[in-house]
């Protein structure tokens, strides 16, 4: 049976665009890809990189004050978010433009328009064309949620907060997650004045309870009213702001409530029912260790299957997809030990597991150091950084790695080497410290602080 392409992917972020560049530059497939929206997907358009170029614009502040401490003849001044929008937004355009590229000179076929999926091996266009294809891979990723409530629609989403008309002077973020935590910050940052509520009973749940403590601290000490416990009740316009009734008994005026309550994957409304493609209980697609659906023609990869929502992780199941259909090397997709960053103020990189998640699987011993850091305690501020291990009595292994401090991100990925490969405590002991810097204390710790 002869089809119009190998394969057919639906959806231009960075799960989908790898895979089909690697399938059509790699071993020359016949590719097609159709994205409805802006080429880069989550990622580039409307998530990390937006949201790490505004973590910087957000710590000029600080920095000129810190420039002040250090001897500097500068003067903090205002933040022109106009000017930061515009040339932010041009950045997204190049980027775009490079996606767009990347998949033309790898001969890819690119429609700009929203796709489905008509049979195993049919593809139908908005526009009614119907494509056929050896291969689909489903790489539509996900969409933020706002749950329902009296106003909710008067919530915006980190889709929309890239595109804000002005910088709002108040700002209420709902959620705990990576979303909420980042943007506290970022607006914090730019000096909008913040507030967030989480409903639990401390901010980012599933990481390591000491390492999202501290941040959670640091964040108030840097001006975030967070308030824990927390959560609306309902939203009402009241001129060109927004009241919000809160559980915690206070009704307040916000310019804008952004709401970070968690991501839905994009499979509904694609014909995946009629063809008996499983899906969970989120909605996302079920796929097996090689991303391959119950109907064997059609794959799918990333948010959309709601594995580990991470664009690294993407991006690597796209190669395993690649690997395992077009290269003949069947290549199951590894989603242990994932180091990530979490670019809150103090930023996080963690990899492994948290104290918690290690002591209820075996006996452990903790290693965990807690300063200030010399850049920023000889500038006056206060802020402490928090380096911690989890140690296997049994193996020695090291289970897990956590750091609070400026650069964690840059640091995790290192660390994330020596984890992945099974490094044991006494390795990261010989291993000698690089001074001064703030990791040294990753290789420095001698005892430890608890056993469990
Ligand atoms: P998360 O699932 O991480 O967090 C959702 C938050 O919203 C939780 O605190 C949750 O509370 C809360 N919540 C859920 N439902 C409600 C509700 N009905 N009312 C009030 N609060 C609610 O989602 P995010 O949107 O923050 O992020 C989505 C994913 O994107 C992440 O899991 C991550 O994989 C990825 N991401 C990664 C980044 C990075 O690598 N740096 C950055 C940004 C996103 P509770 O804890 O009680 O359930």
């Amino acid at each position: 049976m002869s089809f119009d392409y190998d394969l057919f992917v639906i959806g231009g972020g960075s799960g989908g665009v790898r895979a089909a560049r690697v399938a059509a530059g790699e071993t020359g497939a016949k590719v097609a890809l159709a994205e409805e929206d802006r080429y880069g997907g989550t990622c580039v358009i409307r998530g990390c990189v937006p949201k790490k170029l505004m973590v910087f614009a957000s710590e000029y502040a600080d920095m000129v004050e810190d420039a002040q401490a250090y001897g500097w003849d500068v003067k903090p001044g205002a933040f022109d978010w106009d000017a930061f929008k515009a040339k932010l937004h041009a950045e997204l355009d190049r980027l775009e433009g490079v996606y767009r590229g990347i998949l033309k000179n790898n001969g890819v076929e690119s429609f700009d328009q929203r796709a489905r999926v008509v049979d195993p091996h049919t593809v139908e266009l908005a526009d009614g064309t119907r494509k056929s294809a050896k291969h689909i891979l489903i790489a539509t990723g996900g969409r933020p949620v706002v749950p329902e409530f009296p106003g909710s629609e008067l919530a915006i989403t980190s889709n929309e907060i890239f595109h804000l008309e002005k910088l709002p002077e108040t700002m209420l973020i709902v959620g705990g997650g990576y979303i909420a935590c980042e943007f506290a910050g970022i607006m914090n940052g730019m000096g909008v004045k913040t507030t967030q509520f989480y409903r639990g009973a401390q901010i980012l749940r599933g990481f390591d309870e000491e390492a999202r403590g501290l941040i959670c601290e640091e964040m108030c000490q840097n001006g975030v009213d967070v308030h824990l416990g927390t959560n609306v009740i309902e939203m009402a316009k009241d001129g060109d702001k927004i009241r919000v009734k809160a559980t915690n008994g206070t009704e307040r005026l916000f310019d804008v409530v952004m709401y970070a309550t968690g991501r839905a994957p994009n499979a509904g409304d694609m014909g995946l029912e009629d063809l008996g493609v499983e899906r969970g209980r989120k909605g996302e697609i079920v796929v097996d260790e090689y991303s391959q659906t119950g109907v064997p023609s059609i794959y799918a990869i990333g948010d959309v299957t709601d594995r580990v929502n991470l664009t690294p992780v993407a991006i690597r199941e796209g190669m395993a997809f690649v690997e395992t259909v077009f290269k003949a090397n069947p290549t199951p997709v590894d989603h242990e030990l994932i180091p990530t960053a979490i670019f809150t103020q103090p930023e996080m990189g963690t990899v492994g597991l948290s104290e918690e998640q290690a002591a209820a699987q075996e006996p452990i011993e903790v290693y965990a150091t807690s300063f200030k850091p010399m850049q920023q305690a000889f500038a006056g501020r206060s802020q402490r950084v928090l380096m911690k291990l989890i140690v296997s009595r049994a193996t020695r292994k090291v289970l897990g790695c956590h750091i609070v401090a400026p650069g964690a991100g840059e640091m995790i990925q290192m660390a994330g080497i020596a984890v992945k490969m099974g490094a044991t405590k006494e390795d990261f002991d010989r291993t000698v410290a690089v001074h001064p810097v703030m990791a040294e204390e990753l290789v420095t710790m001698r005892h430890p602080v608890r056993s469990a």
